[in-house]
């Protein structure tokens, strides 16, 4: 059932536990993590970028979203991932999103407190909740790159949220947009995380954290794909990060990888298939297959509890 954001993500602030946001752009990758949420009873958060609305168009994704939460059970919300563009994020709320973000992280302290401030006023009136960032997060993802990880200050932290009236903060703790995300060992700042935590008693969110879990990729490759030197954020690192006070951990990547391969598997294997149910199909399967995962990993299986 369509679900508020703000609702979702402060029952896993008060339960100490995360939920998956996963970046959806065609019919295939949305099934496949709504077919992974129904088998765990797990409340999930579908989100599409600009990138992804230049590519399905928003009306066609709003639509898929909401098609998925009435045909389903568990709670689903529908998200604006790394919102940039002012009419985007109007167009957003008009239509009916639960939540927008506002990525403004690039800008300086003043200028992103201000722009967040206008998008949460914008958005309030229509019980719409947003996400604002504070910190730079690395890596490319769709329109949005940045070379360094500027780690969020827990007390700039602290003095946005009150200022923007923000409801959700996406804070940089060493993560890093993408499949090539780091060289070398990958740790997160927790004690940077634990003190944003104490400061500002919102649910957070961990962007640039996918797993690249190395069976999806090792298959990927096995049919030809060239993913040297993809690397991605630790289990462990994750679990402790949710321990820590992370409620919300975008994941768009590994479905890409997942469906990278789940493709390839078929083209490689069976040359006569040109039925693209047939070469989709599978890799649907592989998205739900990890987005399970994910679920599992971010403690919200068996969370979408009642008609809540
Ligand atoms: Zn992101």
């Amino acid at each position: 059932m369509f679900t508020a954001t703000k609702k979702i993500l402060q029952k896993a602030h008060q339960g100490n536990y995360a939920i998956a946001h996963f970046n959806i752009n065609n019919l295939e990758i949305m099934q496949g993590v709504v077919q992974a949420a129904e088998n765990l009873k797990a409340p999930i958060i579908l989100a599409t970028s600009e990138g992804a609305i230049k590519y399905a168009g928003i009306n066609f994704l709003k639509d898929l979203a909401y098609t998925a939460s009435e045909l389903s059970k568990v709670p689903i919300a529908l998200h604006l991932d790394h919102g940039q563009d002012i009419e985007i994020i109007r167009r957003s709320i008009r239509l009916g999103y639960s939540s927008v973000m506002i990525d403004a992280s690039h800008e300086k302290f003043q200028r992103n407190t201000q722009l967040t401030k206008r998008v949460v006023s914008l958005a309030h009136r229509h019980n719409i909740s947003v996400e604002a960032e504070l910190g730079t997060i690395g890596g490319v993802e769709d329109l949005v790159s940045a070379k360094n990880i500027i780690y969020t200050d827990p007390d700039k932290a602290k003095e946005f949220v009150e200022k923007t009236g923000c409801d959700f903060l996406a804070v940089a703790i060493g993560t890093s947009h993408g499949a090539y995300k780091f060289h070398g060992e990958v740790k997160l700042r927790m004690d940077i995380l634990k003190e944003i935590k104490r400061k500002v008693k919102l649910p957070l969110v961990l962007h640039g954290a996918s797993g690249v879990p190395s069976a999806v990729v090792k298959q990927a490759e096995k049919y030809g794909a060239k993913l040297h030197g993809v690397q991605g954020v630790p289990d462990t690192q994750i679990k402790l990060a949710v321990k820590n006070g992370i409620n919300k951990i975008n994941t768009d990547t590994d479905l890409r990888l997942a469906f990278d391969a789940g493709i390839r598997e078929i083209i490689e294997t069976k040359p006569a298939v040109f039925d693209p149910r047939k070469m989709l199909g599978p890799a649907r399967d592989a998205i739900t297959k990890v987005a399970e995962q994910r679920i599992k990993l971010f403690g919200s299986k068996g969370k979408a509890g009642g008609s809540r």
